[in-house]
């Protein structure tokens, strides 16, 4: 049986057409998830840069040729931004570029008025390159981030070994060789990467929506003024923390922090610049501590920390490098930062919970306020 490519050409874009349309309509207008946005860019440039191959033959295959595998191209570094997109990361904008323009100037100097290969070579490394590196962004993907992760990555590398496949031979024996022309040519390209397009749609609307559940789980537990955890997100990971049975054996401290005296910054120099320090406050946290730490706004102008595996001592060190940060952050035009107390509790195998744990930091903070403020007191309850 011979397949013809023109034929599979025309089946592969009517299929592309239908997916783009699905994708736009049910995942990208539905969720807004970037991931699918990636995809319906990448089907459009699939599209198109096949409906440019249709012009091979004919007296426009001089610059349609060109077009197509620059086009084709986008779609993989689309393919690969989307990847990335997972991990929120931003696409690499030079990269983006840079491999299409590539692929240009290789095609357009190659004669491709006669010659339907012309940057052949460069066309296939670039497509082996794009999707081999959306494939490691979906393997770098933390492993529970979604069931069709694995299936994906594979069939992403699968695709990328497939063109580096393709790109080996055609630089052994070009693109009439016996091996490139009945392995590695158009149509059986076509059709490989029709297959793919299925198991990459299929898997497509779970990737997204669980992507747009992810950034609705954020919005849900970070308080909006600081970025930190909320109260109630703070409390949920901390006694989840606590009650892991892996750590119930372990030690740590708890910190609770009060800016000194705010009312004061409000009515001074307004409610802006109280949002302000707060916010500088939430910073100087977060440049300090590690993200393994729980960082959250207890309300107002108290926050609280967990830091496991950290000892009292190492928790005040802690607590002095915040604010110094803060202190730092207040530059010459601006108000003083205000001055922070502290409270300090550790805890291990034998603290009773979550609860009598910010009780006894909360009784050395009061401690800390009594002694003048701008200190860090430990609770004496020894544990
Ligand atoms: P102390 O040193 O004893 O802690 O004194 P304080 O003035 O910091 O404590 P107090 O509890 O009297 O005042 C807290 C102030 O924090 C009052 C409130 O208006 C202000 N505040 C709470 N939440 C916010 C906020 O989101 N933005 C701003 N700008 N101010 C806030
Ligand atoms: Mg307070
Ligand atoms: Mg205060």
């Amino acid at each position: 049986m011979v397949l013809d490519t023109a034929t599979l050409r025309i089946a592969f874009a009517l299929m592309a057409m239908v997916l783009g349309l699905l994708f736009y309509f049910s995942a990208y207008r539905f969720t807004r998830s970037p991931y699918s946005g990636w995809w319906c860019l990448a089907l459009v440039f699939f599209l198109t840069g096949s409906a440019a191959f249709l012009f091979n033959g004919t007296a426009h295959q001089w610059w349609a040729n060109p077009l197509g595998n620059v086009l084709v191209v986008h779609g993989g570094v689309a393919v690969w931004a989307g990847a990335r997109s997972l991990r929120t990361v931003p696409p690499r904008r030079w990269l983006f570029t840079a491999i299409p323009l590539a692929t240009l100037f290789a095609s357009a100097v190659d004669n491709p008025g006669t010659n339907t290969w012309a940057g052949g070579a460069v066309f296939l490394a670039a497509m082996s390159l794009t999707v081999g590196l959306a494939s490691r962004e979906l393997w770098r993907l933390e492993p529970g981030y979604s069931r069709v992760r694995i299936p994906m990555a594979a069939a992403a590398a699968g695709l990328s070994a497939f063109y580096l496949g393709r790109l080996v031979v055609f630089l052994l024996e070009g693109p009439n060789g016996p091996t490139f022309a009945t392995y590695f040519g158009s149509a059986v390209t076509t059709l490989v990467t029709m297959v793919l397009l299925v198991v990459v749609s299929f898997s497509m609307a779970a990737l997204s929506s669980e992507q747009q559940t992810r950034a609705l789980r954020m919005v849900a537990t970070r308080d909006d003024l600081t970025g930190l955890l909320n109260r109630k997100a703070f409390f949920d990971l901390a006694a989840e923390h606590l009650a892991d049975p892996a750590v119930t054996r372990a030690s740590g401290a708890l910190i609770l922090a009060d800016l000194d005296h705010f009312k004061a910054v409000n009515d001074t120099y307004g409610h802006a610049a109280g949002d302000l320090a707060l916010q500088a406050f939430a910073h100087a946290c977060q440049e300090t501590v590690r993200t393994t730490d729980l960082t959250g706004r207890y309300g107002g102008e108290e926050f609280i920390l967990l830091i496991p595996g950290s000892t009292a001592d190492r928790a005040e060190s802690i607590a002095d490098a915040i604010s110094r940060r803060l202190a730092a952050a207040g530059g010459p035009d601006e108000p003083r930062m205000p001055t922070v107390s502290y409270g300090i509790a550790t805890y291990d195998a034998g603290t009773p919970g979550l609860d009598a744990l910010i009780a006894s930091a909360d009784a050395a903070l009061y401690a800390a306020k009594s002694q003048g403020r701008n200190r860090t007191a430990r609770s004496d309850t020894a544990h």
